[in-house]
């Protein structure tokens, strides 16, 4: 097996999946569901010197999810690190008593089922990795402990939700895969499109903790919720 470690990050055409691409410091796919950001941002990390190649990938659809696999399979026969970082956030502040159903079902698809779908489909790669890492993105939001303690922002009976169902989902497969570290990262508030460059830190300082979790040693956790500073409770 070669020496070279093949990452695939979700959503890495911009802000912080961009960052992650940028840092892992590995073979990394960019996904992305726009070929044309997905191309420029390609060409924008391998003129930085980065091992990088264009994956196109929707989260939401289930042949693009197919053909991802595809290619990364074809292509290196197997995946060592999946970054699970797309998502959107579907309005913020937003109250739970507003929320709709379609917006609701259309936050959930992209950040849980999307982690799930894309996750599933990489499993027999990830599973030919001699150190397999899962990271998905979730936010300190989601912490139903911090959500009770303290002002994060706002009420949000959306995309909040959306990450605490993506925690328990973490934990369950870190149960399930006892090959892979599957952990939930948490970057702060990053100045992103996601929150209309509202954000305090940077996209790289944001992307660290990814970094870092999908470069856990063989002893490392699994199953954990982290930000840069350490645990974060559920
Ligand atoms: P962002 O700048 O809005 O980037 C989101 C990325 O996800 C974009 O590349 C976007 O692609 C992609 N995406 C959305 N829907 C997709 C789909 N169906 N298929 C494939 N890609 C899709 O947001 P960000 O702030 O970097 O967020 C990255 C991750 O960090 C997210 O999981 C977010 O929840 C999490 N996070 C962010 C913050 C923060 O303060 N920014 C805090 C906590 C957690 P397009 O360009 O095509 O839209």
């Amino acid at each position: 097996m070669s020496e070279q470690t093949i990452a695939l990050v979700t959503g890495a055409n911009k802000g912080i999946g961009y960052e992650i691409a940028a840092g892992l410091g590995m073979t990394v796919g960019v996904g992305a569901r726009d070929p044309r950001r997905g191309e420029e941002a390609t060409a924008k990390l391998q003129a930085a010197g980065v091992d990088a190649f264009f994956v196109p990938l929707d989260v939401t659809d289930d042949e693009s999810v197919v053909a991802a696999a595809r290619l990364v399979e074809e292509r290196f026969g197997r995946l060592d690190v999946l970054v699970n970082n797309a998502a959107i956030a579907g309005g913020w502040p937003d109250a739970p008593s507003t929320a709709t159903p379609e917006g609701i079902r259309a936050v959930v698809e992209t950040n849980v089922i999307g982690v799930v779908r894309v996750t599933n489909a990489m499993l027999p790669l990830l599973n030919r990795s001699p150190r397999p890492r899962i990271v998905n993105l979730s936010s300190h939001v989601a912490s139903l402990t911090l959500q009770s303690t303290q002002d994060l922002g706002g009420v949000s009976g959306t995309y909040s939700p959306s990450k605490t169902f993506l925690n328990a989902i973490t934990v369950q497969y870190a149960k399930e895969l006892e090959n892979i570290k599957v952990n939930g990262a948490c970057p702060g508030y990053v100045a992103t499109d996601l929150n209309g460059f509202q954000g305090r830190d940077t996209p790289a300082e944001g992307a660290r903790i990814a970094i870092r979790l999908a470069k856990l040693p063989d002893d490392g956790p699994t199953g954990g919720l982290f930000d840069h500073a350490g645990p974060v409770p559920w």
